[in-house]
């Protein structure tokens, strides 16, 4: 009888720690805005109002040239660099769905 109750405290005290353990590890791991985040580029022409998202390329700047304006011919930059979070699949479902009855 004893043994039992020995037993199962120590199981109980197992899951304890482990539940414990688990909770400071999620609590050490530093905050990652790339996994939640993509960056995206706002690339505007600098005559017209042409503009247009898209995704980040490796080292990209503010007020950097990128091309011509497919409007005017005039240069285009980039406008903004930022985070844009991530839909999730059910997000992306939805939407899908939503479209279909516009
Ligand atoms: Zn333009």
């Amino acid at each position: 009888m004893l043994l039992t109750i020995i037993i199962v405290a120590f199981i109980i005290s197992l899951l304890v720690t482990y539940r414990n353990y688990r909770k400071v590890r999620a609590r050490a791991e530093p905050y990652n805005p790339f996994k939640e985040t993509r960056m995206k580029v706002k690339v505007g022409c600098t005559k017209c109002n042409y503009t247009k998202t898209r995704a980040f390329k490796h080292s990209e700047y503010i007020f950097q040239e990128i091309g011509k304006c497919p409007k005017c011919g005039k240069t285009t930059i980039i406008k903004g660099i930022y985070h844009q979070k991530k839909k999730s699949r059910k997000e992306i479902k939805w939407e899908k769905w939503l479209a279909q009855w516009q």
